[in-house]
Protein backbone atom coordinates (compact mmCIF):
# COMPACT_ATOMS: atom_id res chain seq x y z
CA UNK A 1 0.00 0.00 0.00
CA UNK A 2 1.46 3.44 -0.90
CA UNK A 3 1.68 6.55 1.56
CA UNK A 4 1.16 9.65 -0.66
CA UNK A 5 0.40 12.06 2.35
CA UNK A 6 4.06 11.12 3.80
CA UNK A 7 7.40 11.65 2.73
CA UNK A 8 10.87 10.52 3.69
CA UNK A 9 14.00 12.45 4.17
CA UNK A 10 16.01 10.29 1.35
CA UNK A 11 19.12 11.07 3.78
CA UNK A 12 17.75 9.88 7.20
CA UNK A 13 14.53 8.74 6.77
CA UNK A 14 12.86 10.63 9.09
CA UNK A 15 9.10 10.28 8.04
CA UNK A 16 6.81 13.50 7.95
CA UNK A 17 3.02 14.46 6.47
CA UNK A 18 3.94 15.96 2.77
CA UNK A 19 3.54 20.07 3.72
CA UNK A 20 1.44 21.87 1.40
CA UNK A 21 2.93 23.51 -1.86
CA UNK A 22 6.02 25.85 -0.93
CA UNK A 23 5.76 29.37 -2.53
CA UNK A 24 9.72 29.53 -3.18
CA UNK A 25 10.42 28.46 -0.33
CA UNK A 26 12.93 24.60 0.17
CA UNK A 27 11.80 22.48 2.57
CA UNK A 28 14.83 20.97 4.67
CA UNK A 29 14.41 17.90 7.08
CA UNK A 30 14.44 18.91 10.61
CA UNK A 31 16.40 16.01 11.88
CA UNK A 32 19.41 16.10 9.45
CA UNK A 33 19.23 19.20 7.63
CA UNK A 34 18.94 17.86 3.87
CA UNK A 35 16.58 19.75 1.56
CA UNK A 36 13.73 17.30 1.05
CA UNK A 37 13.28 16.18 -2.34
CA UNK A 38 10.33 15.42 -4.41
CA UNK A 39 8.47 18.56 -2.54
CA UNK A 40 6.73 21.08 -4.70
CA UNK A 41 7.63 24.50 -4.37
CA UNK A 42 7.57 27.13 -6.56
CA UNK A 43 10.55 28.17 -7.31
CA UNK A 44 10.77 27.87 -10.63
CA UNK A 45 7.99 27.36 -12.60
CA UNK A 46 7.35 24.63 -15.72
CA UNK A 47 8.00 27.86 -18.25
CA UNK A 48 10.78 28.98 -17.05
CA UNK A 49 12.78 25.60 -16.55
CA UNK A 50 12.11 24.85 -20.43
CA UNK A 51 13.00 27.89 -21.45
CA UNK A 52 15.91 27.69 -20.01
CA UNK A 53 17.03 23.69 -21.47
CA UNK A 54 16.06 24.95 -24.91
CA UNK A 55 18.60 27.87 -24.72
CA UNK A 56 21.32 25.69 -22.79
CA UNK A 57 20.93 22.81 -26.02
CA UNK A 58 21.30 25.49 -28.34
CA UNK A 59 24.42 27.03 -26.53
CA UNK A 60 25.45 23.55 -25.75
CA UNK A 61 25.10 22.94 -29.58
CA UNK A 62 27.35 26.24 -30.23
CA UNK A 63 30.12 25.34 -27.77
CA UNK A 64 30.37 21.69 -29.46
CA UNK A 65 30.97 22.87 -32.94
CA UNK A 66 33.43 26.12 -32.17
CA UNK A 67 37.05 25.91 -30.85
CA UNK A 68 37.74 26.22 -26.99
CA UNK A 69 40.71 27.41 -27.87
CA UNK A 70 43.20 28.16 -29.78
CA UNK A 71 47.42 28.80 -30.34
CA UNK A 72 49.68 30.69 -32.29
CA UNK A 73 53.17 30.32 -31.81
CA UNK A 74 56.58 30.91 -34.70
CA UNK A 75 53.03 30.83 -37.13
CA UNK A 76 52.66 27.80 -36.09
CA UNK A 77 48.41 27.33 -35.42
CA UNK A 78 46.24 25.14 -33.42
CA UNK A 79 42.92 25.00 -32.51
CA UNK A 80 40.82 22.12 -30.49
CA UNK A 81 36.92 21.61 -29.86
CA UNK A 82 35.77 19.51 -27.38
CA UNK A 83 35.62 16.75 -29.80
CA UNK A 84 38.90 16.96 -31.08
CA UNK A 85 40.32 17.01 -27.85
CA UNK A 86 38.28 13.64 -26.53
CA UNK A 87 39.91 12.00 -30.34
CA UNK A 88 43.91 13.25 -29.54
CA UNK A 89 43.39 11.31 -26.34
CA UNK A 90 41.90 8.39 -28.45
CA UNK A 91 44.44 8.40 -30.44
CA UNK A 92 47.10 8.70 -27.80
CA UNK A 93 45.94 4.96 -26.77
CA UNK A 94 43.96 6.94 -23.70
CA UNK A 95 40.67 5.10 -24.62
CA UNK A 96 39.30 5.44 -20.82
CA UNK A 97 40.13 8.56 -20.21
CA UNK A 98 38.73 10.00 -23.63
CA UNK A 99 35.70 8.09 -22.53
CA UNK A 100 35.15 9.45 -19.51
CA UNK A 101 36.03 13.09 -20.73
CA UNK A 102 33.03 12.33 -23.76
CA UNK A 103 30.54 11.14 -21.09
CA UNK A 104 30.86 13.84 -18.60
CA UNK A 105 31.08 16.87 -20.94
CA UNK A 106 29.22 15.80 -24.22
CA UNK A 107 27.14 12.89 -23.45
CA UNK A 108 25.66 13.00 -20.16
CA UNK A 109 25.30 16.50 -20.32
CA UNK A 110 22.90 16.35 -23.62
CA UNK A 111 21.09 13.82 -22.62
CA UNK A 112 19.91 15.21 -19.20
CA UNK A 113 18.88 18.24 -21.33
CA UNK A 114 17.24 16.25 -24.28
CA UNK A 115 15.36 14.14 -21.86
CA UNK A 116 14.40 16.77 -19.40
CA UNK A 117 12.90 18.71 -22.43
CA UNK A 118 10.95 15.50 -23.75
CA UNK A 119 9.17 15.34 -20.41
CA UNK A 120 8.79 19.05 -19.76
CA UNK A 121 7.16 20.10 -23.16
CA UNK A 122 4.39 17.55 -22.45
CA UNK A 123 4.02 17.86 -19.10
CA UNK A 124 3.35 21.67 -19.61
CA UNK A 125 0.55 20.79 -22.73
CA UNK A 126 -1.24 18.70 -20.03
CA UNK A 127 0.37 15.38 -21.18
CA UNK A 128 2.31 12.56 -19.99
CA UNK A 129 4.99 11.70 -22.30
CA UNK A 130 5.64 7.68 -23.31
CA UNK A 131 8.16 6.26 -21.57
CA UNK A 132 8.26 8.81 -18.75
CA UNK A 133 9.37 6.43 -15.85
CA UNK A 134 12.30 5.83 -17.92
CA UNK A 135 13.21 9.05 -19.02
CA UNK A 136 13.22 10.54 -15.57
CA UNK A 137 15.47 7.62 -14.45
CA UNK A 138 17.68 8.65 -17.07
CA UNK A 139 17.62 12.48 -16.32
CA UNK A 140 18.20 11.57 -12.55
CA UNK A 141 20.76 9.03 -13.35
CA UNK A 142 23.24 11.70 -15.42
CA UNK A 143 22.38 14.58 -13.02
CA UNK A 144 25.26 13.83 -11.28
CA UNK A 145 27.77 13.07 -13.59
CA UNK A 146 28.01 15.80 -16.28
CA UNK A 147 30.57 18.19 -15.38
CA UNK A 148 30.33 21.02 -17.54
CA UNK A 149 31.05 23.65 -14.92
CA UNK A 150 34.67 21.74 -13.62
CA UNK A 151 35.39 21.71 -17.52
CA UNK A 152 35.20 25.74 -17.49
CA UNK A 153 37.25 25.29 -14.82
CA UNK A 154 39.67 23.53 -16.33
CA UNK A 155 39.49 25.78 -19.46
CA UNK A 156 40.66 28.71 -17.40
CA UNK A 157 43.85 27.08 -15.65
CA UNK A 158 44.72 25.48 -19.24
CA UNK A 159 44.50 28.72 -20.20
CA UNK A 160 46.97 30.31 -18.07
CA UNK A 161 49.17 27.48 -18.45
CA UNK A 162 49.57 28.07 -22.13
CA UNK A 163 49.84 31.93 -21.50
CA UNK A 164 53.80 31.23 -21.26
CA UNK A 165 54.39 28.97 -24.23
CA UNK A 166 52.21 31.47 -26.57
CA UNK A 167 49.56 33.28 -28.06
CA UNK A 168 46.55 31.73 -26.38
CA UNK A 169 43.13 32.94 -28.70
CA UNK A 170 40.04 32.12 -26.79
CA UNK A 171 37.58 30.74 -29.03
CA UNK A 172 33.66 30.98 -29.63
CA UNK A 173 32.89 27.87 -27.33
CA UNK A 174 35.01 29.55 -24.47
CA UNK A 175 31.85 31.90 -24.20
CA UNK A 176 29.53 29.53 -24.82
CA UNK A 177 30.78 26.95 -22.05
CA UNK A 178 30.82 30.46 -19.91
CA UNK A 179 27.31 30.75 -20.26
CA UNK A 180 26.45 26.91 -20.27
CA UNK A 181 27.87 26.96 -17.03
CA UNK A 182 25.91 29.44 -15.45
CA UNK A 183 23.04 27.39 -17.05
CA UNK A 184 23.70 24.42 -15.79
CA UNK A 185 23.78 26.00 -12.12
CA UNK A 186 19.86 27.59 -12.65
CA UNK A 187 18.96 23.48 -14.15
CA UNK A 188 20.96 21.95 -11.05
CA UNK A 189 18.32 23.73 -8.65
CA UNK A 190 15.70 21.96 -10.50
CA UNK A 191 14.93 18.74 -8.47
CA UNK A 192 13.81 16.53 -11.23
CA UNK A 193 11.53 14.57 -8.34
CA UNK A 194 9.23 17.03 -8.57
CA UNK A 195 8.28 16.06 -12.06
CA UNK A 196 7.10 12.78 -10.25
CA UNK A 197 4.49 14.87 -8.65
CA UNK A 198 3.59 16.77 -11.36
CA UNK A 199 2.66 13.60 -13.13
CA UNK A 200 0.46 12.86 -10.86
CA UNK A 201 -1.33 15.88 -11.34
CA UNK A 202 -1.59 15.73 -14.65
CA UNK A 203 -2.66 12.07 -14.86
CA UNK A 204 -5.26 12.67 -12.12
CA UNK A 205 -6.53 15.77 -14.22
CA UNK A 206 -7.38 13.46 -17.24
CA UNK A 207 -5.66 15.42 -20.12
CA UNK A 208 -7.78 18.84 -19.92
CA UNK A 209 -5.85 21.99 -21.36
CA UNK A 210 -3.35 22.50 -18.90
CA UNK A 211 -1.09 25.13 -19.69
CA UNK A 212 -3.26 27.48 -17.63
CA UNK A 213 -3.15 25.03 -15.00
CA UNK A 214 0.18 24.80 -14.90
CA UNK A 215 0.90 28.46 -14.17
CA UNK A 216 -1.75 28.52 -11.73
CA UNK A 217 -0.20 25.38 -10.03
CA UNK A 218 3.53 26.84 -10.59
CA UNK A 219 2.93 30.27 -9.82
CA UNK A 220 3.36 32.32 -6.65
CA UNK A 221 -0.65 31.51 -5.72
CA UNK A 222 -1.79 30.07 -2.67
CA UNK A 223 -1.18 29.73 1.22
CA UNK A 224 1.48 31.23 2.61
CA UNK A 225 4.54 28.65 2.50
CA UNK A 226 4.93 26.76 5.50
CA UNK A 227 7.84 24.91 6.43
CA UNK A 228 7.57 20.54 7.03
CA UNK A 229 5.30 19.06 9.51
CA UNK A 230 7.26 17.90 12.28
CA UNK A 231 4.63 15.96 13.38
CA UNK A 232 6.09 12.42 12.43
CA UNK A 233 9.60 13.11 12.15
CA UNK A 234 10.92 10.96 15.46
CA UNK A 235 9.99 8.45 13.03
CA UNK A 236 12.01 6.47 10.77
CA UNK A 237 10.30 5.29 7.83
CA UNK A 238 11.72 1.82 8.26
CA UNK A 239 10.90 1.87 12.18
CA UNK A 240 7.19 2.79 11.33
CA UNK A 241 7.19 -0.40 9.09
CA UNK A 242 7.24 2.20 5.97
CA UNK A 243 10.29 1.93 2.77
CA UNK A 244 10.48 5.17 0.73
CA UNK A 245 11.07 4.54 -3.25
CA UNK A 246 14.73 5.55 -4.25
CA UNK A 247 14.05 6.76 -6.99
CA UNK A 248 10.66 8.81 -7.20
CA UNK A 249 10.36 8.86 -3.00
CA UNK A 250 6.89 7.66 -3.28
CA UNK A 251 6.26 5.93 0.79
CA UNK A 252 4.72 2.25 0.88
CA UNK A 253 4.07 0.02 3.51
CA UNK A 254 6.36 -2.77 4.19
CA UNK A 255 3.16 -5.40 4.25
CA UNK A 256 3.45 -4.97 0.23
CA UNK A 257 6.59 -6.73 0.48
CA UNK A 258 6.96 -10.21 -0.93
CA UNK A 259 8.90 -11.05 -3.37
CA UNK A 260 10.67 -8.42 -5.43
CA UNK A 261 8.48 -5.63 -4.31
CA UNK A 262 8.71 -2.51 -6.80
CA UNK A 263 7.50 0.50 -6.43
CA UNK A 264 3.80 1.25 -7.71
CA UNK A 265 4.54 4.73 -9.32
CA UNK A 266 8.24 4.30 -11.10
CA UNK A 267 8.25 0.74 -10.86
CA UNK A 268 12.36 0.76 -9.66
CA UNK A 269 12.55 -2.34 -6.94
CA UNK A 270 12.18 -1.01 -3.27
CA UNK A 271 14.70 -1.61 -0.53
CA UNK A 272 14.69 -0.20 3.43
CA UNK A 273 18.28 0.09 2.80
CA UNK A 274 20.45 0.54 -0.51
CA UNK A 275 21.43 -3.63 -0.61
CA UNK A 276 25.28 -4.41 0.26
CA UNK A 277 25.96 -0.89 0.78
CA UNK A 278 28.75 -1.56 3.03
CA UNK A 279 30.21 -4.05 1.12
CA UNK A 280 30.16 -2.39 -2.27
CA UNK A 281 31.46 0.95 -1.13
CA UNK A 282 33.92 -0.32 0.67
CA UNK A 283 35.38 -2.40 -2.44
CA UNK A 284 34.67 0.34 -4.69
CA UNK A 285 36.80 2.31 -1.78
CA UNK A 286 39.86 -0.21 -1.92
CA UNK A 287 39.93 0.02 -5.89
CA UNK A 288 40.21 4.16 -5.38
CA UNK A 289 43.20 3.81 -2.61
CA UNK A 290 45.53 1.54 -4.68
CA UNK A 291 44.66 3.51 -8.01
CA UNK A 292 45.60 6.70 -5.87
CA UNK A 293 49.23 5.73 -5.53
CA UNK A 294 50.15 5.29 -9.28
CA UNK A 295 48.00 8.59 -10.36
CA UNK A 296 50.30 10.46 -8.36
CA UNK A 297 53.49 8.41 -8.79
CA UNK A 298 53.30 8.28 -12.33
CA UNK A 299 53.17 11.00 -15.54
CA UNK A 300 49.73 12.51 -16.42
CA UNK A 301 51.74 13.96 -19.22
CA UNK A 302 54.27 13.71 -21.30
CA UNK A 303 56.23 17.15 -23.19
CA UNK A 304 58.64 16.72 -26.25
CA UNK A 305 60.09 19.97 -27.27
CA UNK A 306 62.97 20.37 -29.48
CA UNK A 307 64.60 17.18 -28.96
CA UNK A 308 63.77 17.38 -24.71
CA UNK A 309 61.36 14.79 -23.16
CA UNK A 310 59.84 15.70 -19.58
CA UNK A 311 57.62 13.80 -17.50
CA UNK A 312 54.54 15.83 -15.62
CA UNK A 313 53.06 14.85 -12.33
CA UNK A 314 50.00 15.87 -10.69
CA UNK A 315 52.36 17.31 -7.84
CA UNK A 316 54.92 18.31 -10.52
CA UNK A 317 52.40 20.69 -12.06
CA UNK A 318 51.27 22.30 -8.88
CA UNK A 319 54.82 22.85 -8.36
CA UNK A 320 55.43 24.40 -11.57
CA UNK A 321 52.39 26.74 -11.48
CA UNK A 322 53.95 27.77 -8.18
CA UNK A 323 57.12 28.47 -8.64
CA UNK A 324 55.83 30.63 -11.75
CA UNK A 325 54.12 33.06 -9.69
CA UNK A 326 50.26 31.59 -10.46
CA UNK A 327 49.86 30.32 -6.39
CA UNK A 328 46.63 30.58 -7.02
CA UNK A 329 45.91 28.28 -9.88
CA UNK A 330 49.06 26.46 -7.83
CA UNK A 331 46.10 26.25 -4.49
CA UNK A 332 42.97 25.38 -6.81
CA UNK A 333 44.74 22.64 -8.22
CA UNK A 334 46.25 21.48 -5.50
CA UNK A 335 42.86 21.30 -3.59
CA UNK A 336 40.99 19.79 -6.28
CA UNK A 337 43.88 16.93 -7.28
CA UNK A 338 45.05 16.43 -4.18
CA UNK A 339 43.56 17.55 -1.08
CA UNK A 340 39.53 16.77 -2.59
CA UNK A 341 40.73 13.12 -3.34
CA UNK A 342 42.28 12.01 -0.17
CA UNK A 343 39.54 13.72 1.86
CA UNK A 344 36.72 11.81 -0.23
CA UNK A 345 38.98 8.64 0.18
CA UNK A 346 38.98 9.05 4.27
CA UNK A 347 35.42 10.76 4.81
CA UNK A 348 34.01 7.31 3.18
CA UNK A 349 36.77 5.24 5.13
CA UNK A 350 35.08 7.01 8.03
CA UNK A 351 31.63 6.62 7.04
CA UNK A 352 31.72 3.03 5.99
CA UNK A 353 33.36 1.99 8.94
CA UNK A 354 31.08 3.41 11.53
CA UNK A 355 27.94 1.96 9.13
CA UNK A 356 30.03 -1.56 9.86
CA UNK A 357 29.97 -0.93 13.48
CA UNK A 358 26.43 0.34 13.66
CA UNK A 359 27.75 3.81 15.58
CA UNK A 360 25.18 6.65 16.39
CA UNK A 361 28.74 8.38 16.93
CA UNK A 362 28.11 12.59 15.88
CA UNK A 363 25.33 11.75 13.16
CA UNK A 364 24.62 15.26 12.41
CA UNK A 365 28.08 15.82 11.42
CA UNK A 366 28.34 12.17 9.56
CA UNK A 367 25.32 13.46 7.37
CA UNK A 368 26.93 16.75 6.52
CA UNK A 369 30.31 15.16 5.58
CA UNK A 370 28.42 12.77 3.67
CA UNK A 371 26.77 15.88 1.77
CA UNK A 372 30.23 17.74 1.37
CA UNK A 373 31.33 15.04 -0.62
CA UNK A 374 28.67 14.13 -2.49
CA UNK A 375 29.07 17.81 -3.87
CA UNK A 376 32.81 18.11 -4.20
CA UNK A 377 33.61 14.65 -5.34
CA UNK A 378 33.33 15.87 -9.64
CA UNK A 379 35.82 18.74 -8.69
CA UNK A 380 38.31 16.44 -8.73
CA UNK A 381 38.00 15.69 -12.74
CA UNK A 382 40.12 19.11 -13.42
CA UNK A 383 43.27 18.04 -14.15
CA UNK A 384 41.74 15.38 -16.21
CA UNK A 385 40.16 18.22 -18.34
CA UNK A 386 43.27 20.22 -18.35
CA UNK A 387 45.33 16.97 -20.01
CA UNK A 388 42.48 16.77 -22.83
CA UNK A 389 42.77 20.43 -23.49
CA UNK A 390 46.78 20.40 -23.40
CA UNK A 391 47.23 17.55 -25.52
CA UNK A 392 44.76 18.41 -28.14
CA UNK A 393 46.21 21.99 -28.29
CA UNK A 394 49.82 21.66 -28.51
CA UNK A 395 50.91 19.08 -31.43
CA UNK A 396 53.52 21.48 -33.02
CA UNK A 397 55.62 18.45 -34.52
CA UNK A 398 59.33 18.01 -33.39
CA UNK A 399 58.79 22.05 -32.20
CA UNK A 400 56.56 20.88 -29.36
CA UNK A 401 53.96 17.77 -28.67
CA UNK A 402 52.34 16.96 -25.79
CA UNK A 403 50.90 13.49 -24.91
CA UNK A 404 48.74 12.38 -22.02
CA UNK A 405 50.52 9.62 -19.42
CA UNK A 406 49.20 6.65 -17.66
CA UNK A 407 48.86 9.37 -14.40
CA UNK A 408 46.18 10.40 -15.95
CA UNK A 409 44.19 7.19 -16.47
CA UNK A 410 44.58 6.56 -12.96
CA UNK A 411 43.86 9.95 -11.49
CA UNK A 412 40.48 9.66 -13.77
CA UNK A 413 39.82 6.19 -12.55
CA UNK A 414 40.31 7.37 -9.01
CA UNK A 415 37.43 10.13 -8.89
CA UNK A 416 34.88 7.88 -10.96
CA UNK A 417 35.70 5.01 -7.81
CA UNK A 418 35.11 7.90 -5.87
CA UNK A 419 32.28 8.82 -7.20
CA UNK A 420 30.50 5.37 -7.06
CA UNK A 421 31.72 4.80 -3.72
CA UNK A 422 30.00 8.12 -2.78
CA UNK A 423 26.76 7.15 -4.98
CA UNK A 424 26.65 3.46 -2.96
CA UNK A 425 26.86 4.62 0.68
CA UNK A 426 23.50 4.61 2.07
CA UNK A 427 23.17 7.32 3.94
CA UNK A 428 20.17 6.63 6.06
CA UNK A 429 22.72 4.00 7.92
CA UNK A 430 24.49 7.00 9.63
CA UNK A 431 21.58 7.40 11.18
CA UNK A 432 19.38 3.57 11.91
CA UNK A 433 21.52 3.26 15.56
CA UNK A 434 20.48 6.79 16.54
CA UNK A 435 18.49 6.65 19.62
CA UNK A 436 14.94 8.37 19.11
CA UNK A 437 12.84 10.32 21.53
CA UNK A 438 9.61 7.84 21.71
CA UNK A 439 6.75 9.55 19.81
CA UNK A 440 3.02 8.39 18.03
CA UNK A 441 2.96 6.65 14.88
CA UNK A 442 2.16 8.24 11.84
CA UNK A 443 -1.82 7.32 11.32
ZN1 LIG B 1 16.80 13.90 7.12
ZN1 LIG C 1 9.29 4.94 -7.10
Amino acid sequence: MEHRDLIACHECDSLFRKPPRLRGLVAHCSSCGASMKGVRHAGLTLDRICAITVAALITFMIAQAFPVLALETRGLTSHATLFEAVQSLWRGHMHLVAAMVFCTTMLFPSLELVALLYLLLPLRAGRVPRAFDAVLRLVQFVRPWGMTEVFMLGVLITIVKMVSLARVIPGTALFAFGALTLMFCVIAAFDPCMLWEIRDEVMNRGGAPARRRNRQRDGAHGDAASPTQPATSSFRAKHAGLIACHCCGLVHSLSMQGSEPHCSRCRSPLHARRPESITRTFGLLLAAALLYIPANLLPIMHTSSLGRTEDDTILAGIAYFWRSGDWPLAVIVFVASVMVPMLKLGILTLQTVAAYRGSDWQPLERAKLHRMVERIGRWSMLDVFVVSLTVSLVHFGSFAQITAGPGALAFGSVVVLTMLASNQFDPRLIWDNVRRPPARAPS
